[in-house]
């Protein structure tokens, strides 16, 4: 495995194994520069959504860079106050529209909720109908794959009920301090690929003792400890930065392998941490 060996979706779409995340980078000129170093460091998979109102500087960065459209691959994410059907069909047009592309290689259902409360969001269940769109588009070629965010193993056990077209993909938060291993199981056993969101804690763990010894034994950070962690868990990491030498130290994590005792060590610190809100109980 190396910083360009990709992963086959259910689909037979192929996907970078190390995307870049953009939540947080404002849009404008901050996140095209941003996108324009990571694209430089070797990046070739960006991961973005409606909400981070950073689509139109994703695209332009894609665009100055000169690398062919085939070989990027771009995420964007339907926002929960989109959900419905002809919602979402709308809202995959006017990403699309922002990214000055033609087509996403993944569209995802941003969480298993249409209630726009961020960070304290309720119940309201507009999921089938939100897939049946998310068909709509796959079908469209709109979105080379659909996949969904946040979904807990309830949400995926009722899509079995109106999905005619699975889910290629999971992205949720992951990483030590939040080891969702039955969640990871059943995404593998299932066929869809995970993503891990928040890979690297938000940065605010990298102090950690246990992390920092094993750091140390192999001449890596601790940051591409978290993210060789996630690799070797088969999860598809999403670090961001918005600086040039971490995005090149957190691409940097193909030339060493995690051994079991370590990886192992790293499981243990799990402390079901969510730093985003807990999907769990959205019904
Ligand atoms: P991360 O876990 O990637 O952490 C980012 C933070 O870590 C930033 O503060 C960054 O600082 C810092 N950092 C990055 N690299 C290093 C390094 N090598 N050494 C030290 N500090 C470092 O957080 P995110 O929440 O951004 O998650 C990553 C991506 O996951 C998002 O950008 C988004 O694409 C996706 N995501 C999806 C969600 C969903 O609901 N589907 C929710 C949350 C995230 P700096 O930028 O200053 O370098």
């Amino acid at each position: 495995m190396d910083k360009n060996s990709r992963i086959t979706l259910n689909n037979g779409v192929k996907m970078p194994v190390i995307g870049f995340g953009v939540f947080r980078i404002p849009g404008g000129e901050e996140v095209v520069n941003a996108v324009g170093e990571a694209l430089r460091a070797g990046y070739r998979h960006v991961d973005t959504a409606m909400i981070y109102g950073n689509e139109e500087g994703v695209g332009k960065a894609i665009r100055e860079s000169g690398i062919p459209r085939e070989e990027m691959f771009v995420t964007t994410k339907l926002w929960n106050t989109d959900q419905g059907y002809e919602t979402t069909l709308k809202a995959i047009d006017a990403s699309l529209e922002r990214l000055g592309l033609k087509y996403v290689d993944l569209y995802l259902v941003h969480w298993p909720t249409a209630s726009g409360d961020r960070g304290n969001f309720k119940s309201i269940n507009k999921r089938e109908e939100t897939w049946k769109a998310m068909e709509e588009i796959y079908k469209s070629g709109k979105a080379k794959a659909i996949g969904v965010s946040n979904y807990m193993i309830n949400h995926l056990e009722e899509m079995k009920n109106y999905a005619t077209i699975p889910a290629a993909v999971n992205q949720f938060e992951f990483h030590p301090f939040l080891y969702k291993e039955d969640l990871l199981n059943y995404c593998k056993q299932s066929g869809i690929v995970v993503e891990a969101h928040s890979p690297l804690v938000h940065g605010e763990r990298l102090g950690n003792p246990s992390i920092k010894v094993i750091a140390e034994k192999y001449g890596k950070t601790p940051a591409q400890i978290l993210l060789r962690w996630s690799l070797q868990h088969g999860a598809v990491p999403l670090p961001k930065s918005s600086h040039k030498e971490r995005m090149k130290e957190n691409i940097d994590v193909f030339d060493f392998e995690l051994s079991a005792e370590d990886m192992q060590a790293l499981n243990g610190l799990n402390e079901n941490l969510h730093l985003r809100p807990n999907p769990t109980n959205l019904e």
